[in-house]
């Protein structure tokens, strides 16, 4: 039932060519080829947040690739095919190394340069017949059947689109695809929990370039002659819009995408000369018009719109059981886990920690507090790896950490959440939870997209299903995570934390925005972390809560540690009583 719309869809494919006139079979060609780019476009920009319009060149590279090395060199089609995408993958690696280190809107712009040049070098090398291209390129061979005519070709593009938003599909429901998703929801987070998310970027930049490529394979090979005009900066520009019209975020956006654009261009270039009883290219003017229109009406493409006309599918929920995940060896009790020495943190002139110290043990819990602004937050991304310490020493289990990347702390068994709760808010808690869980797979791109993961993903995600158990959030496990209140939603970043199986937990205000019975049960939580060995380093307002919790505490106050001791060695503090909790009592 659930594939239904899907067979529907598939069977309509299928008789398509038999019914339907040689035009509308080209039309439907274009459309797919447009779609095997337009959904790189979603997995790069909608999932991953990295705009490109410079796909149009990639198509190119495909094209030109196959059709001079099979005219001048007298390739087989399919052996080009396999070059052709291993140029783009070179040329995508290159172009996506520099550019991708650029933020903000450095990246489009960078984009858009290499698609301009890359445009500009078809059109001007001699051996690629300039800006008449090239001609006689020959027919694509399947398994001796010979695709000469549009009908022929219309079977191996729409296969080859079925295939790719499976394997997109799938890509993007596995470890690897949560990955990806994490980018949006900002590097920060990913790299806490071990996401190596230049690795991440470059692969869907890759994919993407890829898949670009192979339309443009087709695309030489259906028409038999190529020029650089269809592989323009306005074409790259079209793709995007495509695929934002369509739903960005969606991969069947990309399908839907492609093919409005191309009957709406279509149908405006027939009737409009008609219309306006003159010619021209009216049909532009006003295909823009219609784009800013929809992208006002439907900030989220159409595809949303489309599934709500679908029937509602209610999908059961089944929480996934798997055997349990290897853990890390335990610790010993109260053994020393984090060491921090005489660190400083720096912001200009701004000195948010001065030489600061502080130590956890296994099986304790550490308070750090202190007023606003204090330093408690730096603190912890010091020690995280989130923005490293301007001077120091900060030893993890012995080794010193001051200088890795914070991946690299995460993977040596330190986890946290955010004072600023960073979850993927359309994501359910089930997946942001298993965020937490990525350095404990190790399934990547290829094994996701064949839908080969499935024994490790059912174990991440039982792993995942587990700390939601543990941190008393079973309700809520489909439930999408910016749902939650903000309470909760820290309790959902504990278990994010804990699905990696940490030595060391930094909890940044993890009781904020709680009721009195939930703070109850956070703490109870705690006290079960603490007796199993696990070390806690708690940023913490509540006093009450500190003090009921606690084994240690250290009291900041302008960046500096004022006060160090057991609770109530330090709530009779004369230094802390006027600096803090004078304040407040
Ligand atoms: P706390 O967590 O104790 O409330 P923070 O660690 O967030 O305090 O902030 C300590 C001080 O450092 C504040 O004055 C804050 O404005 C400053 N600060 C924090 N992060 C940055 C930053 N990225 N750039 C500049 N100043 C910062
Ligand atoms: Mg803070």
């Amino acid at each position: 039932m659930r594939h239904l719309p899907l067979l529907i869809f598939a069977a309509l494919l299928v008789v398509g060519p038999s019914v339907l006139p040689e035009f509308t079979v080209t039309l439907l060609n274009y459309i797919g080829l447009y779609a095997i780019v337009a959904v790189g476009l979603v997995l790069l920009t909608g999932v991953g947040g990295l705009t490109s319009f410079g796909q149009a060149a990639f198509v190119g590279l495909g094209a030109y690739t196959s059709a001079w090395l099979t005219t001048a060199h007298g390739f087989s089609p399919w052996t080009t095919l396999l070059i052709g995408l291993a140029v783009t993958g070179c040329v995508a690696f290159c172009l996506g190394f520099i550019t991708l280190r650029m933020e903000g809107h450095f990246l489009p712009l960078g984009t858009i340069a290499w698609g301009i040049s890359l445009y500009f070098l078809f059109g001007n090398l001699d051996f690629l017949g300039g800006h008449t291209g090239i001609t006689g390129i020959p027919t694509v061979f399947f398994f001796g059947w010979e695709l000469r005519s549009g009908r022929d070709f219309y079977y191996l593009i729409w296969v080859v689109v079925l295939l790719v938003m499976l394997a997109i599909n799938n890509l993007l429901d596995s470890r690897v695809g949560r990955s990806i998703r994490a980018l949006k929801g900002g590097v920060v987070m990913a790299e806490a929990m071990g996401i190596n998310t230049p690795h991440a970027k470059i692969v869907i930049f890759l994919i993407a370039a890829l898949l670009a490529s192979v339309s443009g394979w087709l695309y030489a090979h259906l028409q038999r002659f190529v020029n650089p005009t269809p592989f323009a900066l306005t074409q790259g520009i079209e793709y995007l819009f495509m695929a934002v019209v369509g739903g960005i975020g969606h991969v069947w956006g990309a399908v839907l995408g492609a093919g409005l654009i191309t009957l709406l261009k279509q149908w405006l270039q027939d009737w409009l000369p008609q219309v306006l009883g003159q010619s021209g290219n009216f049909e532009m003017i006003v295909f823009g018009i219609a784009m800013v229109l929809i992208l006002q009406r439907a900030r989220d493409g159409l595809w949303p719109l489309m599934l709500k006309l679908l029937p509602t599918r209610h999908e059961k929920h089944v929480v996934p059981h798997a055997e349990i995940l290897p853990k890390r060896p335990l610790t010993v009790m109260n053994s020393l886990l984090l060491e921090a020495q005489g660190v400083t943190k720096r912001f200009g002139g701004l000195v948010a920690n001065n030489r600061l110290s502080l130590t956890v043990k296994a099986g304790e819990v550490m308070a750090l507090i202190g007023p606003n602004g204090a330093g408690k937050s730096t603190m912890f991304n010091c020690i995280s790896g989130v923005s490293p310490a301007s001077e120091g020493e900060i030893r993890f289990l012995g080794e010193r950490i001051d200088h890795l990347p914070s991946r690299d702390i995460a993977r040596r068994g330190m986890s946290r959440t955010f004072q600023h709760v960073r979850l993927l808010g359309q994501m359910t808690v089930l997946e942001n939870v298993a965020i937490g869980a990525h350095l404990r797979g190790k399934q990547g791109v290829i094994p996701a997209a064949l839908r080969l993961d499935r024994a490790e993903e059912k174990r991440l995600l039982a792993e995942a299903a587990r700390q939601i158990e543990r941190v008393g959030l079973g309700e809520h496990m489909f439930d999408a995570a910016g749902s939650l209140a903000l309470g909760k939603q820290r309790i959902v970043e504990i278990a994010r934390a804990l699905c990696s199986d940490p030595y060391l937990l930094l909890l940044d205000e993890p009781a904020a925005g709680l009721r009195y019975r939930e703070k109850q049960d956070l703490a109870e939580l705690l006290g079960k972390l603490r007796s199993e060995g696990m070390g806690i380093l708690l940023v913490e307002h509540d006093m009450d809560f500190v003090m009921g919790l606690a084994d240690r505490v250290v009291v900041m106050e302008f960046g500096e540690k004022i006060s160090e001791g057991l609770p109530e060695e330090v709530q009779h503090d004369p230094k802390v009583l006027e600096a803090y909790l004078g304040g407040v009592e």
